[in-house]
């Protein structure tokens, strides 16, 4: 069985052809799909009861099994999202004022075990498809609308036009959507587990659903990839589908990413800014966001700041000062509140904006670099091989 959730607008045009169906039943599913938010094949009354039925019989919308379904006292809420074979990811909804932000998963575990992330101390499963990518915006989308949780913008954009031909077909009903205009979530953030250039088809997939009028409509400014360096992929990305691109950064220096971010001694530092600065040219915005954990004592000294400033001299970016998320066995600690501070005022003072991410929904252990879905293989299979003489690193 097709899982609509997989195929984007060229995938679901390839489909209708097979069938001898005309082109313009991929839209009217992207629509049902992904902005009514359909669940069966059956619900989409303005295709014929006949076609229905065909479509029935090769194609499904299925939507991720939920383990559980947790909110946070501020608001976050976190679904831990069953993927088989005893693996599990985590999609988390962050609500603000202005916004709804969904952190989405991209891989079972992560193969790059950075030193202080607790995806990377369970090793790597497997590729999320692009159907429980998108699902996980799917899921979450339906769960809020139901609870009559909509999105907090005004602005946003108006609920999609009548589809093309109506074909007499019993009225449409009334879908959350439709009934309350406006989608729950404004943003994407691929920050959930694993590393989502590592998955690069399938993400690049979703990516495309996210942003396609037609499904979610999300502006590509409104949708952020973070990644841990994955240079070639970077360039890759920026051709297939450019969006808001954030690089988890860590360290001023390579003997120090070597450590923590154990992929930089593939792709040290220099390559990688190169890249942040070739991505700027197609990027929907003029910044490369850097994420920097804050590990007490390990990269939160203010002579490391100051190299911070000389190091991304020649990349227009912002600073986002993530304070460390503690986990159960980890090494590091979190640099206290004072020495944050310094830090972003050092950067401040150099002319760089930079943010302290406010940490949420700790309480159900959604924070950065605490999804904690069991991912029982725990080869710790690397998509690297690693320097037999890297020093002393700090992971193990
Ligand atoms: N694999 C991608 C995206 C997922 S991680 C990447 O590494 O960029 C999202 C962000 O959370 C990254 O910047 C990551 O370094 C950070 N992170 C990981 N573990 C963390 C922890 N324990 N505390 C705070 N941030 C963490
Ligand atoms: Fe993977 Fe990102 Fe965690 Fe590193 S920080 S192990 S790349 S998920």
């Amino acid at each position: 069985m097709t899982n609509l959730l997989d195929l984007d607008a060229g995938g679901l045009a390839a489909l209708f052809a097979a069938m001898g169906e005309k082109p313009f039943r991929a839209k009217q599913t992207l629509h049902w799909v992904h902005q009514r938010l359909a669940g069966d094949v059956a619900a989409m009354t303005d295709l014929s009861k006949v076609l229905r039925e065909k479509l029935a019989a090769t194609a499904e919308i299925r939507g991720p099994a939920v383990i559980s379904d947790t909110t946070a006292s501020d608001g976050t809420r976190k679904w831990l999202l069953d993927v088989g074979a005893g693996n599990a990811v985590e999609a988390v909804y962050i609500p603000e004022d202005d916004r709804g932000t969904l952190c989405i998963s991209s891989q079972a575990g992560c193969a790059l075990d950075c030193a202080f992330c607790s995806t990377g101390k369970q090793g790597f499963n497997r590729n999320l498809t692009t159907a429980e990518i998108v699902g996980q915006l799917w899921h979450a989308n339906r769960a809020l609308l139901a609870d009559g949780i909509v999105s907090p913008r005004s602005e946003l954009r108006s609920p999609p036009p009548e589809e093309a031909p109506d074909l007499g077909a019993a009225r449409r009903p009334a879908a959350p959507w439709v009934e309350h205009g406006r989608a729950p979530i404004t943003n994407v953030v691929m920050m959930g587990m694993g590393e989502p250039l590592a998955n690069f088809d399938a993400v690049v997939r979703a990516l495309t659903v996210f942003i396609d009028d037609n499904a979610y409509g999300l502006s590509r400014r409104r949708v952020t990839l973070s990644t841990s360096g994955l240079v070639p992929a970077i360039d890759r990305l920026a051709e297939a589908c450019p969006v808001a691109l954030a690089v988890s950064l860590h360290a001023p220096d390579d003997a120090l990413r070597d450590r923590l971010v154990p992929i930089n001694q593939k792709y040290p530092l220099a390559e990688l800014l190169a890249a942040c600065r070739r991505y700027l040219a197609h990027a929907p915005r003029d910044f490369v966001t850097f994420e920097y954990v804050m590990l007490d004592g390990v990269n939160d000294a203010p002579a490391q700041a100051r190299a911070l400033v000389e190091l991304v001299r020649d990349v227009p970016c912002k600073f986002n000062l993530i304070p460390f998320n503690p986990f159960p066995g980890t090494e590091f600690r979190t640099s206290a509140r004072a020495r944050i501070l310094a830090f972003q005022r050092t950067l401040a003072d150099a002319g760089l904006v930079a943010t302290i991410r406010r940490t949420r929904g700790d309480d159900i252990d959604a924070a950065c670099g605490q999804l904690a879905g069991r991912v029982h293989d725990r080869t710790k299979r690397r998509l690297f091989r690693v320097r037999p003489a890297a020093p002393a690193s700090t992971s193990h």
